[in-house]
């Protein structure tokens, strides 16, 4: 901290990781709320963890509530901030002259990454390639120069289907205790939505996200307690009745600033060496949050702010339906898709199976506009941010940069989703079925996409198999035709 400046700290830097002591400013400005519809538990959340945050810091804080940041930096020579997270935010710092620190909140630096990227010269930036890089560069999981366990990598133990005729896996998180901050911000949101001031989807309430690092600390210890040993076995598999599984729920906590990732990575290798969770496990979980997490954040900055509007290499235009901009389970019969809607709209989050597989693989085989497809993720789940979305949703998830972040594009039939789930036991439709009736529009839409994209696709040695088994299908264009004419899914 420069002595006689004041730290300006952003809704992405509650936590003690970014105090160093000395004067603190924070601004909940309405217009940050009012750009686009967003998830009222999302709206809640942040507000919830600014407002606790500037009680927690009393007398130490400047707590400004306007309409936007202009109204209070415009004119101010003493602030600094920590290198925000996003360009926009990078942006208007700099235009006003503003100190800035280094960002935190990630495992690794971006100066490190930048180093490691210009080491690759033309290769391409594998995950795989920075995760090893960054285990041996900070000694996580390793064993002197080696893995630990042997290997980098444990995929093949985790992966599994849930447990058969289960209908949860009975391992139900702990959750917060609201208190009066949360009632103001449940009547503030009231009052803002009926002055036209935003625009809230979906419901709000009870609480499920930690909004102090408090909760966060206490949501930590629960998830190594009671979730870290299954994590790895259950990490991609779906059951409707548990919209938790064992998964942490700390996407949001870290985004927020309120947990270090490098003291949660420690904290998880901690149970490893204590002999409380075994390695799948741990290093599935490391390698999502020091692995994926970190990847994401360096790539919004390499791939550049114009990333998302330059690519479509799929060129998929069509917009967002009702169902989901408006988070709206009526409308949809497909089970695996309606519960993932209903958990979205009733909570703000989905696990990352939901995400990919199922959100992102509908969008997929249906065309949706990748922009418009990032934004609604940004706004509708309560750990969206700008700078996690385009890897995960542009590259990873719509391939639409044509093959930068994923090699192929991550479109399946109704078989995974079948596999890895209970969802298609009590749908109308059938996993099996691609034509009439019952065909299920996930199994049907994965055809009808490989048809729609076969050209562009055969440049990609990955998708031999699956455009030869499009050619061999004796009722290909039948099935095409019916999901052209398909108006209920
Ligand atoms: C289409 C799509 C959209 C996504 N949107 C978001 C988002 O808005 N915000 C967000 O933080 N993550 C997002 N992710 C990544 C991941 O799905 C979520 O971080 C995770 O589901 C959050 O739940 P959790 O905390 O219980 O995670 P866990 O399953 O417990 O995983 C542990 C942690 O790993 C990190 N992580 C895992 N995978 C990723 C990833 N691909 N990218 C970044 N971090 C990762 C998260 O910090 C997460 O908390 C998205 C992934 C996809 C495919
Ligand atoms: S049958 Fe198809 S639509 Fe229904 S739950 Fe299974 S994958 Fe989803």
């Amino acid at each position: 901290m420069t002595a006689g400046r004041t730290r300006w700290l952003f809704a992405s830097q509650l936590g003690s990781q970014f105090d160093d002591g000395g004067q603190i400013m924070l601004i909940e400005a309405r217009s940050v709320f009012a750009r686009r519809p967003m998830h009222r538990a999302k709206a809640h959340l942040l507000l919830s963890a600014l407002r606790h945050r500037a009680r927690e810091l009393g007398e130490r804080a400047e707590f400004h509530r306007v309409d936007n940041y202009a109204e209070v930096v415009d004119g101010r020579d003493d602030l600094e901030v920590i290198d925000p997270t996003s360009w926009s935010a990078r942006r208007f710092v700099r235009k006003r002259g503003i100190a800035v620190l280094p960002s935190r909140g990630f495992v690794t630096n971006e100066t490190d990454f930048g180093e490691w990227a210009a080491s690759r010269g033309s290769s391409r930036l594998l995950l795989e390639d920075f995760y090893r890089d960054m285990r041996v560069r900070t000694g996580i999981l390793m064993e002197g120069s080696a893995p630990a366990g042997g290997s980098w990598n444990y995929d093949h133990d985790n992966r599994q289907p849930p447990p058969k005729n289960a209908a949860t896996l009975g391992l139900a998180p702990w959750w917060p205790t609201e208190d009066d901050i949360d009632d103001e911000v449940r009547s503030d949101l009231d009052q803002w939505s009926s002055e036209g001031s935003v625009r809230l989807v979906g419901e709000d309430g009870p609480r499920r996200f930690a909004a102090t690092e408090t909760e966060a600390n206490q949501a930590l210890s629960d998830f190594l307690d009671y979730r870290l040993a299954d994590f790895g076995r259950y990490e991609d598999a779906m059951l409707q009745g548990d919209w938790t599984m064992a998964h942490s729920l700390l996407s949001a906590p870290m985004n927020l600033g309120l947990l270090d990732p490098r003291e949660v990575v420690d904290a998880a290798e901690a149970r490893l060496r204590a002999g409380e969770a075994p390695l799948n496990s741990v290093e599935g979980f490391v390698r999502q949050i020091a692995g994926w997490r970190d990847y994401v954040w360096h790539l919004y900055w390499h791939l550049g702010e114009r990333y998302p509007a330059q690519s479509n290499y799929l060129r998929a235009t069509t917009p967002l339906p009702d169902a989901f901009t408006s988070l709206d389970p009526e409308q949809i019969t497909a089970n695996c898709l309606r519960e993932t809607i209903d958990g979205m709209r009733r909570h703000g989050w989905a696990h990352h199976i939901q995400r990919l597989m199922v959100l992102g693989n509908w969008a997929l085989q249906h065309g949706y506009d990748p922009v418009a497809l990032n934004d609604w993720f940004v706004d509708m789940f309560v750990d969206g941010t700008p700078w996690v979305m385009p890897a995960n949703v542009i590259g990873m998830s719509q391939h639409a940069d044509g093959g930068i972040v994923a090699t192929k594009p991550y479109a399946s039939g109704g078989a995974y989703i079948n596999k890895m789930s209970d969802y298609c036991g009590s749908c109308r439709f059938n996993p099996k079925v691609r034509l009439g009736d019952d065909a299920c529009p996930f199994t049907a839409g994965y055809w009808a996409f490989l048809d729609r994209n076969e050209s562009r696709l055969a440049r990609n040695g990955r998708m031999g198999q699956s455009l030869a088994a499009l050619r061999q299908l004796s009722d290909r264009e039948a099935v095409v035709d019916q999901e052209r004419r398909r108006d209920s899914w």
